[in-house]
């Protein structure tokens, strides 16, 4: 069914279609454990010899009809839920890299992401390599090592807003032998699905747009199923060769296509946790009804007001990607020809001074640690989620010190401006 039908019949259907009598909303199924006849039947799940439900930090079913409606929406083989979209990254990567394993990344990505990597990650033996994205392609395979396990970007970054050239990103990371790993919280996959352009897993912050109204913090990994891992079999040995602690059972042999997902869901999840609710699976789910119709109206509303601050004489610049003469126009036209989302980053001119005399005069707008759902909100990096940097570290993380990034929310857009225009002539007075 998921590959007839149109993405926006999948956000409302897909992964979830009830049987005679059953509910037509996806159940919430809030129980840790299930319940089976024969001990013979309990043992062959835990041989991943039968599937079935046993204990909720493996499986749940709300979880899984959730999963299946966002790979669907991915055109992927499989997903799995997880808490957070830290959990995501943190998941995505430890799956194929281990301690020895190396990696090579975007610089300019959500600033968790790159501490879970540039720290968390090395503290557990693993190398990072972190690459200026538009940099020549030479360049960035030069960063490439023998012992390199994945190539990892963003789509769309936070909090930049920086479209990624995934074709080419593509390419290297094929190149060395190594799957691509996209972050595409921003876009989603209405607006640009990384495996139509060669990417292999992609993962999300659900907590952003996928729930869209600021209730679940969640995250999920979707796995197209297109890496060719037993063609790199040395490479990936938790893949391709057997798991003790499934019976030597192997992932790519029993499960093909799925195995990354599979080992993801069976081992990682088992063995680390990090398990979405059943209760916030529902929301999430929820918020995927609607995922087509609220991330259009972030992006028409996003455009009109960078328009706004675009023509504005105290504005010092606007990055919106979907802005007409934006050094990254032509890109976003290409892999987001119906608009990125609702995400701008812009500065006032007179510096961190009348940034911050700006914020502060904002009714409508909220300073907040959050973006990309229905409220309108502001952050300014450089004093808030980045205060630690020196303006050389953010420059070098791709973060203008004056960059205020701006989440355009769902209400009337008109009244953004109201707000926006008012709290600059109050700033720069
Ligand atoms: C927010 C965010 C994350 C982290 O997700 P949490 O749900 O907050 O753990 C990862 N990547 C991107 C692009 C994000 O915006």
């Amino acid at each position: 069914m998921a590959n007839k039908l149109h993405i926006d019949t999948l956000c409302v259907q897909a992964g979830y279609q009830p049987a005679k009598g059953e509910s037509r909303q996806i159940p919430i199924i809030q129980s840790t454990t299930f319940r089976y006849e024969t001990s013979d039947q309990m043992g062959r799940l835990f041989d991943l010899e039968d599937s079935g439900y046993f204990y909720t930090r493996l499986q749940n079913p709300t979880n899984d009809h959730v999963a299946a409606r966002i790979a669907a929406l991915e055109g992927g083989v499989g997903a799995m839920l997880t808490s957070s979209g830290q959990a995501a990254n943190f998941f995505a990567c430890v799956n194929i890299c281990e301690a020895g394993g190396h990696i090579v990344a975007a610089g300019n990505i959500y600033g968790g992401t790159f501490n879970l990597l540039g720290t968390s990650l090395r503290k557990l033996g693993i190398e990072v390599t972190f690459i200026d994205q538009n940099a020549q392609e030479e360049e960035i395979q030069a960063a490439f090592r023998p012992e390199t396990k994945l190539l990892f970007g963003e789509t769309v970054s936070n909090p930049g807003v920086e479209v990624l050239d995934i074709e080419k990103f593509a390419r290297i990371a094929h190149d060395n032998g190594v799957p691509l790993i996209l972050d595409n919280t921003f876009p989603t996959p209405v607006h640009c699905r990384p495996f139509e352009w060669g990417a292999d897993i992609v993962t999300h912050s659900t907590t952003k747009y996928m729930d869209g109204h600021g209730v679940a913090v969640g995250g999920v990994i979707v796995d197209s199923g297109n890496f060719d891992w037993e063609a790199h079999a040395d490479k990936y040995p938790g893949l391709t060769t057997p798991d003790p602690s499934y019976h030597g059972l192997t992932y790519t042999k029993k499960f093909g296509k799925l195995a990354y997902i599979v080992k993801a869901t069976s081992q990682l999840m088992r063995d680390y946790g990090s398990i979405q609710s059943p209760q916030n699976a529902f929301y999430l789910g929820l918020g995927l009804q609607t995922l087509h119709l609220r991330i259009d109206r972030h992006a028409k509303s996003a455009l009109k007001v960078a328009e706004f601050l675009n023509n504005h004489p105290a504005v010092s610049w606007v990055h919106y990607p979907d802005l007409p003469g934006d050094k990254e126009y032509e890109r976003a036209k290409k892999y987001l020809p119906n608009g990125s989302c609702g995400v701008l980053a812009f500065a006032l001119k007179g510096g961190r001074e009348v940034d911050n005399r700006f914020m502060d005069a904002l009714k409508l707008v909220t300073i907040e640690t959050h973006v990309a759902d229905c409220y309108t909100c502001i952050l300014h990096p450089a004093s808030h989620t980045h205060r630690q940097l020196t303006d050389e570290q953010l420059r070098e993380a791709g973060i203008a010190p004056d960059l205020m990034r701006l989440s355009i929310g769902l209400e009337d857009p008109d009244d953004i401006i109201r707000d926006l225009e008012r709290s600059i002539s109050e700033a720069v007075r």
